[in-house]
Protein backbone atom coordinates (compact mmCIF):
# COMPACT_ATOMS: atom_id res chain seq x y z
CA UNK A 1 0.00 0.00 0.00
CA UNK A 2 1.76 3.26 -1.01
CA UNK A 3 0.85 6.17 1.06
CA UNK A 4 1.31 8.37 -1.22
CA UNK A 5 -1.68 7.56 -3.75
CA UNK A 6 -4.16 7.48 -0.93
CA UNK A 7 -6.30 10.17 -0.34
CA UNK A 8 -7.31 12.22 2.84
CA UNK A 9 -9.48 10.09 4.35
CA UNK A 10 -7.87 6.47 3.97
CA UNK A 11 -4.81 8.43 5.03
CA UNK A 12 -6.38 9.86 8.10
CA UNK A 13 -7.74 6.05 9.31
CA UNK A 14 -4.83 3.82 8.20
CA UNK A 15 -1.24 6.40 7.36
CA UNK A 16 1.31 5.04 9.85
CA UNK A 17 -0.41 2.45 11.47
CA UNK A 18 -0.38 -1.41 11.57
CA UNK A 19 -1.95 -3.86 13.15
CA UNK A 20 0.22 -4.50 16.68
CA UNK A 21 3.28 -6.53 15.53
CA UNK A 22 3.22 -8.24 18.72
CA UNK A 23 -0.65 -8.67 19.19
CA UNK A 24 -2.23 -8.49 16.40
CA UNK A 25 -4.34 -5.33 17.68
CA UNK A 26 -5.83 -4.10 14.90
CA UNK A 27 -6.24 -0.44 17.18
CA UNK A 28 -2.76 1.43 18.41
CA UNK A 29 -2.68 0.21 21.62
CA UNK A 30 -1.57 2.82 24.24
CA UNK A 31 1.81 1.39 25.17
CA UNK A 32 2.22 2.83 28.42
CA UNK A 33 6.32 2.21 28.85
CA UNK A 34 8.98 4.37 29.92
CA UNK A 35 11.60 2.42 28.52
CA UNK A 36 12.48 -0.44 26.05
CA UNK A 37 14.97 -3.87 26.76
CA UNK A 38 17.68 -3.25 24.17
CA UNK A 39 18.39 -6.93 22.49
CA UNK A 40 21.94 -6.87 23.20
CA UNK A 41 24.73 -4.27 24.40
CA UNK A 42 25.73 -3.98 20.20
CA UNK A 43 21.66 -3.25 19.48
CA UNK A 44 21.95 -0.38 22.39
CA UNK A 45 24.96 1.46 20.98
CA UNK A 46 23.69 1.13 17.73
CA UNK A 47 20.06 2.79 18.92
CA UNK A 48 22.53 5.69 20.62
CA UNK A 49 24.44 6.14 17.48
CA UNK A 50 21.19 6.79 15.54
CA UNK A 51 22.40 3.67 13.31
CA UNK A 52 19.53 1.61 13.71
CA UNK A 53 15.79 3.33 14.61
CA UNK A 54 14.11 1.85 17.78
CA UNK A 55 13.00 2.72 20.83
CA UNK A 56 15.66 3.87 24.19
CA UNK A 57 12.96 6.05 26.15
CA UNK A 58 9.98 7.75 25.79
CA UNK A 59 10.82 10.99 26.03
CA UNK A 60 12.81 10.64 22.83
CA UNK A 61 10.71 8.48 21.34
CA UNK A 62 7.01 6.07 22.08
CA UNK A 63 5.51 3.72 19.73
CA UNK A 64 2.67 5.07 19.80
CA UNK A 65 3.29 8.57 19.75
CA UNK A 66 5.36 7.45 16.69
CA UNK A 67 2.20 6.72 14.83
CA UNK A 68 0.81 9.84 15.70
CA UNK A 69 3.63 11.41 13.98
CA UNK A 70 3.63 9.38 11.23
CA UNK A 71 -0.07 9.87 10.83
CA UNK A 72 0.42 13.43 10.79
CA UNK A 73 3.11 13.75 8.22
CA UNK A 74 1.78 11.56 6.17
CA UNK A 75 -1.35 13.60 6.09
CA UNK A 76 0.73 16.59 5.64
CA UNK A 77 2.68 15.67 2.37
CA UNK A 78 5.79 15.94 4.83
CA UNK A 79 8.52 13.98 5.38
CA UNK A 80 8.49 13.35 9.36
CA UNK A 81 6.86 14.54 12.46
CA UNK A 82 7.18 14.95 16.12
CA UNK A 83 5.12 14.94 18.53
CA UNK A 84 5.35 17.48 21.53
CA UNK A 85 2.95 17.86 25.08
CA UNK A 86 1.32 21.22 23.36
CA UNK A 87 0.81 23.05 20.49
CA UNK A 88 3.19 26.17 22.17
CA UNK A 89 5.93 23.26 22.55
CA UNK A 90 5.39 22.68 18.97
CA UNK A 91 6.32 26.62 18.48
CA UNK A 92 9.60 26.39 20.25
CA UNK A 93 10.69 22.96 18.81
CA UNK A 94 10.11 23.74 15.38
CA UNK A 95 12.63 27.08 16.07
CA UNK A 96 14.73 25.00 18.15
CA UNK A 97 17.34 23.72 15.22
CA UNK A 98 17.01 27.20 13.51
CA UNK A 99 17.72 29.97 16.17
CA UNK A 100 20.55 30.64 18.54
CA UNK A 101 21.18 33.72 20.71
CA UNK A 102 21.22 37.09 18.29
CA UNK A 103 18.67 35.36 15.82
CA UNK A 104 15.27 36.70 14.83
CA UNK A 105 12.15 35.12 13.66
CA UNK A 106 9.69 37.44 11.02
CA UNK A 107 6.31 36.93 12.01
CA UNK A 108 2.59 37.64 10.84
CA UNK A 109 0.89 40.77 13.10
CA UNK A 110 -1.99 38.26 13.37
CA UNK A 111 -1.50 35.05 14.92
CA UNK A 112 -2.83 33.56 17.66
CA UNK A 113 -2.87 35.58 20.65
CA UNK A 114 -0.52 32.76 23.06
CA UNK A 115 2.05 32.78 20.05
CA UNK A 116 2.43 36.49 19.84
CA UNK A 117 3.18 36.55 23.82
CA UNK A 118 5.70 33.34 23.47
CA UNK A 119 6.98 35.41 20.46
CA UNK A 120 7.10 38.94 21.82
CA UNK A 121 8.20 38.14 25.73
CA UNK A 122 9.17 34.82 26.19
CA UNK A 123 11.70 33.96 23.49
CA UNK A 124 13.46 36.86 24.44
CA UNK A 125 15.11 34.42 27.17
CA UNK A 126 16.54 32.43 24.68
CA UNK A 127 18.17 35.14 22.95
CA UNK A 128 15.71 35.08 20.22
CA UNK A 129 13.06 38.14 18.96
CA UNK A 130 10.80 38.55 16.84
CA UNK A 131 9.76 40.95 14.19
CA UNK A 132 6.03 41.45 13.72
CA UNK A 133 4.66 42.45 10.32
CA UNK A 134 1.45 42.54 8.10
CA UNK A 135 2.02 39.85 5.85
CA UNK A 136 -0.10 41.51 3.10
CA UNK A 137 3.06 44.28 2.26
CA UNK A 138 4.78 42.10 1.03
CA UNK A 139 7.69 44.51 1.21
CA UNK A 140 7.59 45.02 4.33
CA UNK A 141 8.25 41.28 4.54
CA UNK A 142 11.09 41.54 2.69
CA UNK A 143 12.42 44.89 4.52
CA UNK A 144 11.65 43.42 8.32
CA UNK A 145 14.15 40.43 7.04
CA UNK A 146 17.62 40.32 7.98
CA UNK A 147 21.39 38.22 8.55
CA UNK A 148 19.97 37.02 11.85
CA UNK A 149 16.28 35.87 10.47
CA UNK A 150 16.29 32.60 10.65
CA UNK A 151 12.42 31.77 9.43
CA UNK A 152 9.55 33.02 8.40
CA UNK A 153 6.00 32.30 10.88
CA UNK A 154 2.37 32.91 9.62
CA UNK A 155 -0.87 30.92 10.36
CA UNK A 156 -2.95 29.24 7.39
CA UNK A 157 -5.90 30.88 8.62
CA UNK A 158 -5.03 33.24 11.14
CA UNK A 159 -6.92 33.09 14.87
CA UNK A 160 -8.91 34.69 15.63
CA UNK A 161 -9.72 37.04 12.42
CA UNK A 162 -10.79 34.59 9.78
CA UNK A 163 -7.73 36.22 7.78
CA UNK A 164 -6.00 33.96 5.23
CA UNK A 165 -2.34 34.07 4.42
CA UNK A 166 -0.98 34.27 1.14
CA UNK A 167 1.44 31.44 1.67
CA UNK A 168 2.47 31.15 -1.75
CA UNK A 169 3.54 34.78 -1.56
CA UNK A 170 5.18 33.74 1.76
CA UNK A 171 6.96 30.45 0.70
CA UNK A 172 8.55 32.49 -2.05
CA UNK A 173 10.12 35.41 0.23
CA UNK A 174 11.50 33.04 2.02
CA UNK A 175 12.82 31.38 -0.35
CA UNK A 176 14.83 33.86 -1.69
CA UNK A 177 15.87 34.86 1.38
CA UNK A 178 17.32 31.20 2.56
CA UNK A 179 15.35 30.80 5.36
CA UNK A 180 12.29 28.06 6.07
CA UNK A 181 8.82 29.31 5.72
CA UNK A 182 7.14 28.29 9.22
CA UNK A 183 3.18 27.54 8.99
CA UNK A 184 0.79 27.29 11.99
CA UNK A 185 -1.89 25.22 10.28
CA UNK A 186 -4.32 25.01 13.25
CA UNK A 187 -7.00 26.23 12.11
CA UNK A 188 -7.39 25.06 8.87
CA UNK A 189 -6.30 21.17 9.32
CA UNK A 190 -4.32 19.13 6.25
CA UNK A 191 -8.02 18.68 5.06
CA UNK A 192 -8.00 22.28 4.35
CA UNK A 193 -4.68 22.91 3.01
CA UNK A 194 -1.28 21.41 3.46
CA UNK A 195 1.25 24.23 3.61
CA UNK A 196 4.01 21.80 2.13
CA UNK A 197 2.16 22.08 -1.20
CA UNK A 198 2.40 26.17 -1.27
CA UNK A 199 6.18 25.76 -0.51
CA UNK A 200 6.30 25.76 3.59
CA UNK A 201 9.12 23.84 5.10
CA UNK A 202 7.70 23.12 8.68
CA UNK A 203 4.08 22.57 9.72
CA UNK A 204 3.29 22.95 13.61
CA UNK A 205 -0.31 22.50 15.01
CA UNK A 206 -1.84 22.43 18.31
CA UNK A 207 -3.75 18.85 18.13
CA UNK A 208 -5.05 20.06 20.99
CA UNK A 209 -8.02 21.80 18.43
CA UNK A 210 -9.58 20.54 15.41
CA UNK A 211 -6.56 17.01 15.27
CA UNK A 212 -7.81 15.35 18.21
CA UNK A 213 -11.16 17.51 17.91
CA UNK A 214 -13.27 17.43 21.17
CA UNK A 215 -11.55 18.91 23.43
CA UNK A 216 -9.58 16.22 25.78
CA UNK A 217 -6.03 16.51 24.37
CA UNK A 218 -3.13 18.99 24.82
CA UNK A 219 -1.04 18.43 22.60
CA UNK A 220 1.25 19.50 19.11
CA UNK A 221 2.45 18.36 16.72
CA UNK A 222 6.10 19.70 14.05
CA UNK A 223 6.05 18.50 10.29
CA UNK A 224 9.45 18.83 8.49
CA UNK A 225 8.91 18.74 4.52
CA UNK A 226 12.59 17.16 4.07
CA UNK A 227 13.11 19.35 1.26
CA UNK A 228 14.75 22.37 3.05
CA UNK A 229 18.79 22.53 1.85
CA UNK A 230 20.10 23.30 5.56
CA UNK A 231 23.65 22.96 3.71
CA UNK A 232 23.56 25.84 1.89
CA UNK A 233 24.25 28.36 3.70
CA UNK A 234 25.71 28.78 7.35
CA UNK A 235 22.92 29.58 8.87
CA UNK A 236 21.74 26.48 10.42
CA UNK A 237 24.98 25.28 11.98
CA UNK A 238 23.16 22.28 14.27
CA UNK A 239 22.09 20.97 11.52
CA UNK A 240 25.12 21.24 8.92
CA UNK A 241 27.54 21.72 10.95
CA UNK A 242 29.21 19.46 13.64
CA UNK A 243 26.69 19.78 16.73
CA UNK A 244 28.32 19.60 19.90
CA UNK A 245 25.03 18.44 21.75
CA UNK A 246 25.19 15.37 20.07
CA UNK A 247 28.69 14.12 19.87
CA UNK A 248 29.88 16.03 16.39
CA UNK A 249 27.11 14.27 14.13
CA UNK A 250 26.63 16.08 11.18
CA UNK A 251 22.71 16.19 10.83
CA UNK A 252 21.78 17.30 7.54
CA UNK A 253 25.11 14.77 6.01
CA UNK A 254 24.16 12.04 7.82
CA UNK A 255 20.35 11.99 7.52
CA UNK A 256 19.08 13.78 4.58
CA UNK A 257 15.66 14.81 4.31
CA UNK A 258 15.46 13.37 7.99
CA UNK A 259 17.92 15.47 9.51
CA UNK A 260 15.57 17.66 11.05
CA UNK A 261 13.10 15.10 12.39
CA UNK A 262 16.02 13.19 14.10
CA UNK A 263 17.41 16.53 14.98
CA UNK A 264 14.24 17.53 17.19
CA UNK A 265 14.03 13.88 18.73
CA UNK A 266 18.06 13.50 19.40
CA UNK A 267 18.53 16.67 20.75
CA UNK A 268 15.26 18.62 21.36
CA UNK A 269 13.02 15.90 22.74
CA UNK A 270 15.81 14.63 24.94
CA UNK A 271 16.88 18.37 26.32
CA UNK A 272 13.88 20.29 26.52
CA UNK A 273 11.47 17.54 26.93
CA UNK A 274 8.68 18.52 25.57
CA UNK A 275 7.17 15.16 24.48
CA UNK A 276 3.74 14.10 23.97
CA UNK A 277 2.44 10.96 26.15
CA UNK A 278 1.26 8.15 24.79
CA UNK A 279 -2.45 8.76 25.67
CA UNK A 280 -2.41 12.14 24.15
CA UNK A 281 -1.19 10.61 21.11
CA UNK A 282 -4.18 7.40 21.81
CA UNK A 283 -6.99 10.17 21.48
CA UNK A 284 -5.25 12.38 18.72
CA UNK A 285 -5.20 9.34 16.83
CA UNK A 286 -8.79 8.14 17.55
CA UNK A 287 -9.71 12.13 16.75
CA UNK A 288 -8.20 12.17 13.02
CA UNK A 289 -9.75 8.80 11.97
CA UNK A 290 -12.66 11.34 11.82
CA UNK A 291 -10.94 14.54 10.57
CA UNK A 292 -12.45 15.27 7.08
CA UNK A 293 -15.87 13.99 8.25
CA UNK A 294 -15.99 16.48 11.04
CA UNK A 295 -14.53 18.92 9.37
CA UNK A 296 -17.13 18.78 6.25
CA UNK A 297 -19.70 20.03 8.80
CA UNK A 298 -17.76 22.38 10.57
CA UNK A 299 -17.05 24.46 7.60
CA UNK A 300 -20.91 23.85 6.17
CA UNK A 301 -21.90 25.06 9.17
CA UNK A 302 -19.67 27.97 9.62
CA UNK A 303 -20.67 29.21 6.31
CA UNK A 304 -24.52 29.15 7.08
CA UNK A 305 -23.74 30.92 10.19
CA UNK A 306 -21.16 33.67 8.63
CA UNK A 307 -23.87 34.63 6.11
CA UNK A 308 -27.39 34.44 8.69
CA UNK A 309 -25.01 36.74 11.34
CA UNK A 310 -23.62 39.32 8.02
CA UNK A 311 -27.36 39.84 7.29
CA UNK A 312 -28.12 40.48 10.95
CA UNK A 313 -28.68 44.11 11.83
CA UNK A 314 -27.56 43.32 15.39
CA UNK A 315 -24.24 42.70 14.12
CA UNK A 316 -21.61 44.90 12.43
CA UNK A 317 -19.46 42.71 10.69
CA UNK A 318 -18.01 38.95 9.82
CA UNK A 319 -14.56 38.23 9.23
CA UNK A 320 -15.45 35.04 8.16
CA UNK A 321 -12.88 34.37 4.96
CA UNK A 322 -15.48 32.58 2.85
CA UNK A 323 -17.72 35.51 2.42
CA UNK A 324 -17.25 37.80 -0.72
CA UNK A 325 -17.21 40.48 1.56
CA UNK A 326 -14.06 39.38 3.31
CA UNK A 327 -10.82 40.89 2.38
CA UNK A 328 -8.99 37.42 2.46
CA UNK A 329 -11.98 36.02 0.05
CA UNK A 330 -9.60 35.70 -3.13
CA UNK A 331 -7.05 34.36 -0.78
CA UNK A 332 -9.09 31.73 0.54
CA UNK A 333 -10.25 30.92 -3.23
CA UNK A 334 -6.59 29.73 -3.64
CA UNK A 335 -5.34 28.41 -0.46
CA UNK A 336 -8.48 27.44 1.33
CA UNK A 337 -10.71 25.85 -1.35
CA UNK A 338 -13.07 23.67 0.36
CA UNK A 339 -13.74 26.23 2.96
CA UNK A 340 -12.22 28.56 4.78
CA UNK A 341 -12.47 27.35 8.17
CA UNK A 342 -14.81 27.31 11.12
CA UNK A 343 -13.59 30.02 13.13
CA UNK A 344 -14.24 33.35 12.51
CA UNK A 345 -14.69 36.81 14.41
CA UNK A 346 -18.39 39.15 14.98
CA UNK A 347 -18.26 42.29 15.70
CA UNK A 348 -21.26 43.27 17.69
CA UNK A 349 -23.41 46.58 18.02
CA UNK A 350 -22.92 47.66 21.40
CA UNK A 351 -19.35 46.98 21.63
CA UNK A 352 -17.29 45.82 24.54
CA UNK A 353 -20.20 45.49 26.98
CA UNK A 354 -22.94 43.68 24.50
CA UNK A 355 -20.02 41.35 23.56
CA UNK A 356 -19.65 40.42 27.32
CA UNK A 357 -23.47 40.12 27.51
CA UNK A 358 -23.50 38.00 24.35
CA UNK A 359 -20.91 35.20 25.89
CA UNK A 360 -23.44 35.20 28.52
CA UNK A 361 -26.77 34.56 27.14
CA UNK A 362 -26.11 31.67 24.79
CA UNK A 363 -26.93 28.45 25.90
CA UNK A 364 -25.84 26.25 23.22
CA UNK A 365 -22.35 27.87 23.13
CA UNK A 366 -19.90 26.86 25.68
CA UNK A 367 -17.45 29.84 26.67
CA UNK A 368 -13.92 28.80 26.81
CA UNK A 369 -10.59 29.42 25.74
CA UNK A 370 -10.26 26.74 23.27
CA UNK A 371 -10.98 26.02 19.56
CA UNK A 372 -11.47 23.44 17.07
CA UNK A 373 -13.80 20.83 19.54
CA UNK A 374 -17.46 19.09 18.26
CA UNK A 375 -19.07 21.49 20.37
CA UNK A 376 -19.64 25.32 19.01
CA UNK A 377 -17.31 27.34 21.68
CA UNK A 378 -17.15 31.11 21.97
CA UNK A 379 -14.99 34.07 23.86
CA UNK A 380 -14.40 37.38 24.03
CA UNK A 381 -10.61 38.12 22.76
CA UNK A 382 -10.49 41.51 24.39
CA UNK A 383 -11.22 39.99 27.77
CA UNK A 384 -9.14 36.88 27.73
CA UNK A 385 -7.18 35.62 25.30
CA UNK A 386 -6.10 39.15 24.13
CA UNK A 387 -5.78 40.67 27.32
CA UNK A 388 -1.91 41.36 27.48
CA UNK A 389 -1.80 42.55 24.60
CA UNK A 390 -2.31 47.05 24.05
CA UNK A 391 -5.60 47.73 22.22
CA UNK A 392 -3.44 48.72 18.83
CA UNK A 393 -1.95 44.88 19.69
CA UNK A 394 -5.50 43.54 19.77
CA UNK A 395 -6.66 45.49 16.83
CA UNK A 396 -4.21 44.27 14.68
CA UNK A 397 -4.30 40.67 16.02
CA UNK A 398 -8.29 40.69 14.98
CA UNK A 399 -9.48 40.90 18.43
CA UNK A 400 -10.92 44.47 18.28
CA UNK A 401 -12.60 44.87 22.28
CA UNK A 402 -16.03 45.00 19.96
CA UNK A 403 -15.46 41.40 18.85
CA UNK A 404 -16.34 37.83 20.03
CA UNK A 405 -14.94 34.87 18.52
CA UNK A 406 -16.70 31.73 17.87
CA UNK A 407 -15.78 28.46 16.54
CA UNK A 408 -18.43 26.61 15.09
CA UNK A 409 -19.20 23.71 16.10
CA UNK A 410 -20.96 20.33 14.42
CA UNK A 411 -24.21 20.61 16.09
CA UNK A 412 -27.14 20.92 13.69
CA UNK A 413 -26.57 24.27 12.15
CA UNK A 414 -30.72 25.60 13.13
CA UNK A 415 -29.90 24.87 16.88
CA UNK A 416 -26.73 27.12 16.84
CA UNK A 417 -28.67 30.09 14.63
CA UNK A 418 -31.18 29.93 17.18
CA UNK A 419 -28.86 30.13 19.96
CA UNK A 420 -27.12 33.07 18.49
CA UNK A 421 -30.35 34.93 17.61
CA UNK A 422 -31.59 34.44 20.96
CA UNK A 423 -28.44 35.84 22.31
CA UNK A 424 -27.71 38.57 20.63
CA UNK A 425 -31.40 39.92 21.16
CA UNK A 426 -30.19 40.07 24.70
CA UNK A 427 -26.88 41.57 23.74
CA UNK A 428 -28.46 44.21 22.07
CA UNK A 429 -31.66 44.85 23.96
C1 LIG B 1 -4.28 26.83 20.47
C2 LIG B 1 -3.34 27.31 19.46
C3 LIG B 1 -1.96 27.31 19.68
C4 LIG B 1 -1.36 26.81 20.98
O1 LIG B 1 -1.64 25.46 21.16
P1 LIG B 1 -1.72 24.77 22.61
O2 LIG B 1 -2.01 23.35 22.30
O3 LIG B 1 -2.81 25.46 23.36
O4 LIG B 1 -0.39 25.00 23.25
C5 LIG B 1 -1.13 27.76 18.68
N1 LIG B 1 -1.63 28.22 17.53
C6 LIG B 1 -2.95 28.25 17.27
C7 LIG B 1 -3.43 28.76 15.96
C8 LIG B 1 -3.86 27.80 18.22
O5 LIG B 1 -5.16 27.83 17.96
Amino acid sequence: MSEQSLGFGTLAVHAGTEPDPATGARQVPIYQSTSYVFRDAEHAARLFNLEEVGYIYSRLTNPTVSALANRVAALEGGAGAICCSSGHAAQIMALFPLMGPGCNVVASSRLYGGTITQFSQTIKRFGWSATFVDTDDLEAIKAAINEDTRALFCETIANPGGYVTDLDAMAKIADEAGIPLIVDNTTATPYLCRPIDHGATLVVHSATKYMTGNGTVTGGVVVDSGKFDWSASDKFPSLSAPEPAYHGLKFHEALGPMAFTFHSIAVGLRDLGMTMNPQGAHYTLMGIETLGLRMQRHIENAKAVAEWLEKDPRVEGVTFAGLPSSPSYEKAQRIVPKGAGALFTVAVKGGYDACVKLVDSLNLFSHVANLGDTRSLIIHPASTTHRQLEEEQQIKAGAAPNVVRISIGIEEVEDIIADLDQGLAKATA
